[in-house]
């Protein structure tokens, strides 16, 4: 009878959950319309100061059930070198990054376009097409520290915030408050460049692709890979891009990052060389 009854608490536990879950795209714009409207934080290691509405925890939370959605529906790699490589490069580097919630999961997805995308609650996507760009295992911690940089600085939930507050202020509001259950999820989608066709360094802004080179950096150092090897991949990735052409031409031409990108990577060389030095020394 006690095994029952705690059984069936235990289904009464899932079952509530699980109509949280349903729940959570109301909860989320409730939470965000109680808490005041304005909300400055100091971003992790970089101090800069950006405009937050998610919370940490609310932000993980929709990762994590993205993620689920995405491994639902799209094709995962479920074996060979490729999927133990990313494992590998994802295990040195999370162990580096601190994402608060996280739970580390890396899939590579069967998908040709060249991306690769960091949520929050630590849930990494790798798409096979930007292995032929990333080449080895360095080039592809370049790719995972840039992307979990992102998150690390909260980038998404300062994109998030600033489309929330936008949606919120106008005629958007009733239909922000009114969307379906797919409305936050697309939301956190574009916020982290998921399924994004442009590759992997476009759904930023100039200088949150900048500070996220700069962190990454150190991470890839720090979990031990030589921190050279990120100017040669972002060599090869603006290569790509000027081959590529059509839209990502008039992408470029608005927002002519690679050479800046470079530039400054070979600036902040010095000291994620040292760091990796030290990590190689212990
Ligand atoms: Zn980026």
């Amino acid at each position: 009878m006690k095994h029952i009854s705690a059984m069936t608490a235990m289904r009464d536990r899932t079952n509530s959950w699980r109509s949280k879950l349903r729940q959570l795209p109301s909860l989320l714009l409730g939470l965000i319309l109680s808490v005041a409207l304005f909300s400055c934080a100091t971003a992790p290691e970089t101090g800069r100061q950006q405009l937050l509405l998610v919370s940490p925890s609310d932000e993980a939370r929709l990762g994590v059930q993205t993620f689920q959605q995405l491994k639902e529906q799209q094709k995962v790699v479920t074996r060979g070198q490729d999927l133990a490589m990313l494992q590998r490069v994802g295990e040195r580097i999370s162990q580096v990054a601190p994402v608060p919630n996280a739970r580390w999961e890396f899939v590579l997805f069967e998908d040709e376009a060249p991306n690769a995308f960091a949520l929050p609650g630590g849930k990494v996507g790798v798409n096979t097409g930007i292995l032929p760009i990333t080449q080895d295992e360095a080039g592809l911690a370049t790719v995972i520290g840039h992307e979990i940089a992102h998150v690390v600085a909260r980038h998404g939930a300062e994109r998030m915030s600033h489309r929330l507050l936008v949606e919120l202020g106008g005629a958007g509001l009733s239909a922000a408050l009114g969307a379906e259950a797919g409305a936050n999820r697309n939301l956190i989608m574009q916020a982290y460049g998921v399924g994004t066709q442009l590759g992997v360094m476009l759904p930023y802004s100039r200088t949150q692709e900048l500070v996220a080179d700069q962190l990454g950096l150190l991470f890839m150092a720090r979990a031990g890979y030589d921190p050279r090897a990120a100017a040669a991949f972002w060599n090869r990735f603006a290569t790509y891009n000027a081959r590529r052409g059509g839209p990502m031409l008039e992408f470029l031409s608005t927002h002519p990052l690679d050479q800046r990108r470079i530039a400054e990577l070979e600036r902040s060389m010095p000291q994620a060389v040292a760091e990796h030095e030290r990590t190689r020394a212990r």
